[in-house]
């Protein structure tokens, strides 16, 4: 009779050898897919759900699909040939919540694996934030410099371990390595039982006898870390690179988080930018804007020479093509770089330049003053 029912492979889908997290996999699909919250009334969907569970209940536990690999439902639903009830310790019986609902909800309700996660398996270490400020010229161009800053780091003396050197953590006697125990529960569906985090060992499988002294038993510690950083040219305020595998331990085999490096660029005496592009200001004489002329223009790397035209405004700008900040990813290809002409006007003139100036302005008609002319055209209408 207990050959009826379904192979719990077959049920959940998977093969003879799928491994624990192809299991797990193939679990939270059918019981998403049969839950009765998502079938409300639908009495197909909550006995697929129960078979669905049973055989996850058996096929998680290493001990128990041992056992039903080699004999069959018998092994383990407690109706077989072995004089009633299992013999395979405990009640043997395994309801349709006999599983952790928990991991089921949790994905529902958008939180997430985290709960099932924390718990057992491996999770990934932080992953800090350092801020960096740079000069305007180290962000354009790229630098390096040493950093250092302090991380929980695994614990030198024990590895990591947390058990004091030469000796080894040991298998927690409450649940026997598994990391979860089985509890007796109220649910909705009636007193069943319930996986739970192991309470002695906090889902580890082991416990500690001797603590390691360098790090009171935590397997870590706080560290000064110094690391040598090379800064990419083109980087800007808010960008960041990241430094993989340089943050905090992982648990449970977890990796270990990166580091983040932000930055923030301090602002040059002479020249902006905004992305790529840079821009600066370039005082000119009043002479030097009417006649024109020979100057150097300052980029962010050297200068260039310029020939200013005859009667260059206040404001008029020129811009040089390939002379701003580099890309970050393509250091030849560089933005643009702008300089707007400001026209210093002389001040603290003494009585010989006011008289010169005079004399010059004298000699000047409307034609000299294009804008000046059209304005009071208008004005006087
Ligand atoms: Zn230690
Ligand atoms: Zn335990």
């Amino acid at each position: 009779m207990a050959d009826s029912k379904r192979d719990y492979y077959e049920v959940l889908g998977v093969s003879k050898n799928a491994t624990d997290d192809e299991l797990k996999k193939a679990y939270r699909k059918q019981a998403k897919k049969y839950h009765p919250d998502l079938n409300p009334g639908d009495a197909e969907a909550e006995a697929k759900f129960k078979e669905v569970n049973e055989a996850y209940a058996v096929l998680s536990d290493e001990q128990k699909r041992a056992q039903y690999d080699r004999f069959g439902h018998q092994a383990v639903d407690g109706s077989g040939g072995f004089g009633g009830g299992s013999p395979f310790g405990g009640g043997g019986y395994y309801s349709a919540q006999d599983i952790d609902l928990g991991d089921i909800f949790s994905s529902f309700f958008g939180g997430g694996f985290g709960s099932s996660r924390t718990r057992n398996g491996p999770q990934r270490g932080a992953s800090l934030k350092y801020g960096m400020t740079l000069s305007f010229m180290d962000a354009a161009f790229g630098c390096e410099r040493d950093i250092s800053f302090n991380k929980e780091d695994l614990c030198t003396a024990c590895k990591g371990s947390g058990a004091q050197p030469g000796t080894t953590p040991e298998t927690c006697p409450s649940c026997r390595g598994a990391g979860r125990v089985q509890q007796q529960q109220q649910t909705l569906f009636g007193v069943t039982m319930i996986t739970k985090t192991c309470p002695q060992c906090q889902g580890r499988g082991t416990v500690i006898k001797t603590p390691c002294t360098a790090c009171s038993g935590k397997g870590r510690r706080k560290v000064k870390k110094s690391l040598h950083v090379k800064v990419p040219a083109g980087v800007d305020t808010g960008e960041y690179i990241t430094l993989q595998g340089e943050g905090e331990p992982g648990t449970n085999g977890g990796g270990y988080g990166d580091l983040i490096v932000e930055f923030r660029v301090s602002p040059h005496e002479v020249f902006s930018r905004k992305g790529m592009n840079t821009y600066c200001d370039v005082p000119i004489t009043m002479t030097q804007a009417a006649l024109g002329g020979e100057i150097e223009l300052p980029t962010i790397d050297g200068s260039v020479k310029y020939t200013l035209k005859e009667g260059t405004q206040p404001g008029d700008t020129y811009t040089i093509n390939g002379r701003g900040i580099p890309s970050r990813s393509n250091p030849s290809m560089r933005g643009a770089h702008t300089v707007r002409f400001v026209v210093e006007v002389p001040t603290r003139l003494n009585d010989l330049q006011k008289q010169k100036l005079k004399e010059f302005e004298s000699i000047l008609s409307e034609k000299n003053y294009a804008k000046k002319k059209t304005f009071f055209d208008w004005f006087k209408k």
